[in-house]
């Protein structure tokens, strides 16, 4: 059967999933979710707003207070973890075309990349459950000082729409593993695969109350979340400007732990002494094309350094039909739609500005698959950018590389960190010593040597500066849902 088949027969449920069961906002309230695919209507979305949020909280508060998870004995703990995560596998093709229809990304890596990175989170944070240790301090011997971590309580994830199941895995993986209940507000442009982890959570046996998903708007349902006084901690991954909201809803309220994971405006930077120039064009051209450009850690400023400079623009011209927008349905398409009509806007706004502003569009830059009814940009590439120019400073979101020449590594790497932000940045050198120097001079979170695409389970994952605090993923992620204890006992 071909995806557009499976596609009509795909059940859509957009209702919320409080305490065990999927319900109705109270309000009644609901909203059209359109597929960026074809511009169709999926069906409807609970409207989540304060009302729905003090019952969600209610509900994981008190799965926490009887202990009816964090209470479990860990090696069970850890078997539901594991069966949650074998469980998103086996429905892999239901979730993949979930994500597909709810936003956009071709089929092929919603399966291979979204499905897949979202199970083996859930199941590596299980295998993690009764497999880290607390810690006994060197104290005097008259004295015996536990240092335990416990669960911090009821745990608020608030997430964006380009990874929706990996973002949520991300943070309820390790929120769940250390014992946490949690309440789950999904992007409202892509809801639906959070609300059927939900259901799939319950199946693999994780009590009722512990997982809550509420689908619903940034200032209605989030704010409610981020303002409220018995969310514990609140892990936020979005935007740089609303991550400064969520630290200010936090301070206001009741100073609950807060953890963001925001924008980046990534820097990669290709030396003449590159290993391999071909590998480092594949690479530059597909991470940023990866996803529609829809990934934060995308690297949106390319530095090559000016004797390679026109040679890497050929190659890299050549490969760039390779990315045209496709069907996300058909299997073989790399690239899919952008996921909205806003989305789609801010994209062409920034392309019309580059050109405005003097960068010279090599490739690039259309709307694409005008008829299809959905949302498409054609891979966009600007040579001669300035870097005070809006496309080299501001986080586009979006297909569109910006490429500067450079002489020195060391000004190419001033400019890299001229940014607010800090999320990931890559050299490519044969020089052991250049790359080792330029990786600790990048402010950023993840630096990659002669590669992009580095990813794992097993590495944090975070920003510098505007680009967030904490850390996702890696047993790191568990200083952000736990609490430290220290408990003294007299021995005598
Ligand atoms: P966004 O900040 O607009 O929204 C993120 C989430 O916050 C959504 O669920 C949204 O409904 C909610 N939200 C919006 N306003 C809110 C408010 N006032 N109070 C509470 N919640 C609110 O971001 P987006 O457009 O969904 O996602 C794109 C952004 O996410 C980009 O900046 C991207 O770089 C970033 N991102 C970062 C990472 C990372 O790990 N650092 C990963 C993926 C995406």
């Amino acid at each position: 059967m071909t995806w557009h088949k499976k596609a009509q027969t795909l059940a859509i449920d957009g209702r919320a999933f409080i305490d065990g069961e999927r319900v109705w906002a109270k309000g009644e309230e609901r909203f059209d979710n359109l597929s960026p695919v074809d511009g169709r209507l999926l069906g409807a979305v609970a409207r989540c707003d304060g009302a729905d949020v003090d019952l969600a909280v209610a509900a994981a508060r008190a799965a926490f207070e009887d202990r009816r998870w964090s209470g479990m004995a860990p090696a069970r703990r850890k078997r539901v973890m594991i069966r949650f995560g074998d469980l998103v596998q086996q429905y892999g093709e239901e979730l993949a075309l979930l994500e597909t229809l709810d936003m956009g990304k071709p089929i092929q890596y919603s399966l291979s990349v979204d499905v897949k990175s979202s199970a083996d989170c859930l199941r590596w944070y299980g295998e993690a459950v009764d497999k880290v240790y607390d810690e006994i301090a060197p104290t005097a011997e008259s004295s015996l000082a536990l240092i335990t971590r416990e669960p911090v309580g009821v745990v608020a994830a608030i997430v964006p729409w380009n990874y929706p199941m990996i973002m949520a895995a991300w943070k309820i993986g390790p929120a769940l593993a250390a014992g946490n209940s949690v309440v789950l507000k999904p992007s409202e442009k892509s809801p639906l695969t959070a609300l059927r982890l939900a259901e799939i959570a319950l199946e693999a046996g994780l009590p009722p109350g512990v997982f809550n998903v509420l689908p619903g708007y940034g200032h209605e349902a989030g704010a409610a979340l981020a303002l409220h006084m018995d969310v514990d901690c609140i892990g936020f991954t979005g935007s740089t400007g609303v991550g400064k909201q969520i630290l200010q809803m936090a301070g206001r309220s009741n100073l609950k732990r807060a953890w963001t994971e925001l924008g980046g405006k990534s820097a990669n930077i290709v030396c003449a002494d590159s290993p391999d120039l071909d590998a480092a064009v594949a690479a530059s051209i597909g991470s940023i094309y990866f996803n529609q450009g829809e990934s934060c850690n995308a690297p949106s400023r390319l530095f090559v350094e000016e004797s390679i400079k026109d040679r890497f623009l050929e190659k890299a011209l050549d490969l760039l039909p390779s990315f045209q927008p496709g069907d996300p349905l058909d299997e073989a398409s790399v690239m899919g739609a952008i996921v909205d009509a806003t989305q789609l806007e801010t994209v062409l706004g920034y392309i019309d500005k580059g050109k405005r502003d003097g960068a010279r569009l090599l490739a690039g830059g259309a709307r694409a698959r005008a008829g299809s009814g959905g949302y498409y940009i054609e891979p966009a590439l600007f040579d001669q950018v300035d870097a005070g120019m809006r496309i080299a400073r501001e986080e586009i979101f979006g297909p569109v590389l910006s490429v500067f020449g450079f002489s020195d590594v060391n000004e190419a790497v001033r400019q890299a960190n001229a940014t607010p932000y800090g999320l990931q940045a890559a050299v490519w050198t044969s020089d052991l010593g250049k790359a080792i120097r330029t990786s600790r001079a990048l402010r950023a979170g993840t630096v990659h040597v002669n590669q992009y695409d580095g990813d794992d389970i097993t590495v944090p994952f975070g920003g510098y500066k505007q680009s967030g605090n904490g850390r996702d993923k890696s047993l790191h992620a568990f200083d952000k849902y736990t609490e430290l204890k220290t408990t003294w006992i007299q021995v005598g």
